[in-house]
């Protein structure tokens, strides 16, 4: 039996040991997401008896792949945080999967950025991203040495976010090491420090500090013109100088899979193909699902880990709403993340002289027949990846993100031809203006896949085909209008990517441990875990 860490201490024995003397309470829970997944592991564990109803036929919900001929697309994670040590991701992931049996990639560069209007010193235009801070912060100071202050706090400003363990995972422990770590902890409050001071800076404003021209416009095209808070750069900075950033090889599907093979090591059952049609209540109590063929399964839990929207209005009719939740309905309070046109080449040469993953300026506007505008276009190589293509070539994609999701999926539920003839023009249009930046691809394309919001509603129910849930709002630090549970509603409870805005795989789990947590806390279930070291 492998060694696991509980509560911090290393122990050999299966924790369903531990809870024998508990009675094991039924959880039914809808989604075989990252979320559902990791809800149903920590709940599993902790000696509850689940069952998990996925629509599909596999598990993953958006952190998925799929096949086309010999080539494997990649439909989600370009990186996972806390792939190593020093984040409190890895002590989660670690919780759910063994990750030295994974193998991740660390890319040198994170990204290629082209800008548009200056040059560098050496007459490129071409701005890149190391992920170590040192060659980083060298780059940086050897194309602007005139701005070496300026460069040398904006990499103190990510080493610091490295002080922490982001977000402390605190095992419980008895009471005079959890008083010690209680003072240890304070330390944190110089992390809010951080914070409060690193709060207001975006890119737009950091991007004015810097006297030179080339390294100015490149701080601002950072996230394609748009003014985003510098945070949402530097905590990932932060782990990638860490290499705990890396990308899973095998890609989503297979990361998505270890998560279900867990869950059903831990004796968990999974229903695939059984989408959920309605929750069950009785007496304002959760009771059961109703699912595929009109059959009734009942519990004393239910989780939901789909769709928020669905969910709330249509599982459960809207019977459970508060004035927060009509208002998020109507996308008062926050709006619907961005979804995503995601077209895939497989191409027939491997393309490794190219740097994995670059934006840059095209000569005209492209426009999507969903009124999305782009006027630069993104090229991510999965050539680092052997397991997506056969040897010799490799797997490209293009991602456009659009807040019009609802065009394509209207149109393909009303017009299926134009929608098809739509998806072609739209990938002639793109394999153009890539013959125009890399000579002769075109004759190299042979598989292509385009996935639209109507593929991501289609297989995952996301609303409007959201890639991530909610896109946060101005205030990234804001607390989650979304709560785990719908007022007066018992037995039942809600947690997924839509539960805190800005989505993404380390929200699923983290929703999902916060959620297995409360549902013990609430059966009187001391909450545990086993760790793989
Ligand atoms: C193109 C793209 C790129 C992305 N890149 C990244 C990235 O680089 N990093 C990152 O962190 N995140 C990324 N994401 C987002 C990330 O994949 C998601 O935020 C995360 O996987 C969501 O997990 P979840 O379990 O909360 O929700 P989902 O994955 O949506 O899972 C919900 C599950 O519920 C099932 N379901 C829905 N309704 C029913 C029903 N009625 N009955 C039964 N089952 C039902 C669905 O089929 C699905 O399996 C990306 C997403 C996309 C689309």
């Amino acid at each position: 039996m492998p060694a696991y860490v509980i509560n911090g201490h290393l122990q050999n024995q299966s924790i369903a040991g531990i809870m024998t003397n508990t009675q094991p309470k039924k959880v039914l829970i809808i989604g075989a997401g990252i979320s559902g997944l990791s809800a149903a592991c920590y709940l599993q564990m902790n000696g509850f008896q689940v069952e998990l109803f996925e629509k599909h036929s596999i598990p993953g919900g958006l952190c998925t792949s799929w096949k086309k001929g010999d080539y494997t697309i990649d439909g989600s994670i370009h990186w996972i945080l806390g792939s190593d040590k020093g984040s409190g991701f890895y002590k989660m992931w670690s919780e759910i999967i063994d990750l030295k049996q994974v193998s991740f990639y660390n890319h040198e560069v994170r990204m290629e950025l082209e800008v548009k209007e200056n040059t560098n010193k050496y007459g490129s235009k071409i701005f890149r991203v190391y992920t170590n801070l040192e060659a980083f912060q060298n780059y940086l100071l050897d194309l602007a040495p005139e701005d070496q202050k300026v460069i040398r706090r904006f990499i103190q400003d990510i080493r610091d976010l490295q002080d922490f363990e982001l977000p402390p995972v605190l095992d419980p422990l008895p009471l005079w090491p959890s008083i010690v770590r209680g003072i240890k902890m304070s330390r944190y409050l110089r992390f809010l420090y951080i914070l409060l001071k690193q709060k207001k800076e975006t890119n737009f404003s950091l991007s004015r500090k810097f006297k030179n021209p080339f390294v100015r416009e490149a701080f601002r095209l950072l996230f394609d013109d748009n003014e985003v808070n510098m945070l949402v750069f530097n905590f990932p900075m932060a782990a990638f100088d860490r290499k705990s950033a890396g990308y899973p090889i095998g890609g989503s599907l297979a990361w998505a899979q270890r998560f279900a093979d867990r869950f059903e090591a831990l004796g968990g059952v999974i229903h695939y193909n059984t989408p959920v049609k309605k929750i069950l209540t009785q007496n304002n109590q959760a009771t059961g699902l109703l699912v595929r063929n009109d059959r009734v399964h009942e519990a004393d839990i239910i989780l939901s880990a789909a769709d928020w929207n669905r969910t709330v209005f249509e599982y459960l009719e809207g019977k459970y709403v508060s004035d927060t939740i009509l208002k998020l309905k109507e996308k008062q309070l926050l709006k619907i993340y961005y979804s995503v046109l995601l077209v895939t080449f497989g191409l027939k040469k491997d393309y490794k002289e190219e740097v994995h993953f670059s934006r840059f300026p095209i000569n005209h506007i492209l426009e999507s027949p969903c009124g999305t505008k782009w006027n630069r276009l993104e090229t991510h190589f999965y050539h680092y990846d052997p397991t997506l293509a056969p040897e010799g070539k490799t797997v490209m994609a293009c991602s456009f993100y659009t807040e019009n999701g609802k065009y394509w999926i209207d149109l393909r539920k009303n017009d299926r031809k134009k929608y098809r003839e739509e998806k072609t023009k739209f990938v002639d249009a793109i394999i153009a203006l890539l013959e125009e930046r890399y000579p002769g691809m075109k004759d190299q394309i042979e598989m292509v896949d385009f996935a639209t919001p109507a593929t991501v509603l289609r297989y995952t129910n996301n609303w409007e085909g959201s890639a991530q849930g909610w896109l946060p709002g101005e205030n990234v630090f804001a607390s989650t209008p979304i709560k785990f549970t719908l007022p007066g509603l018992k037995n039942f409870y809600y947690a997924s990517h839509w539960s805190r805005p800005g989505g993404g795989v380390p929200v699923a789990i983290n929703m999902a441990r916060d959620i297995a947590i409360r549902i013990c806390k609430d059966c009187k279930v001391p909450f545990r875990t086993k760790r793989f070291e």
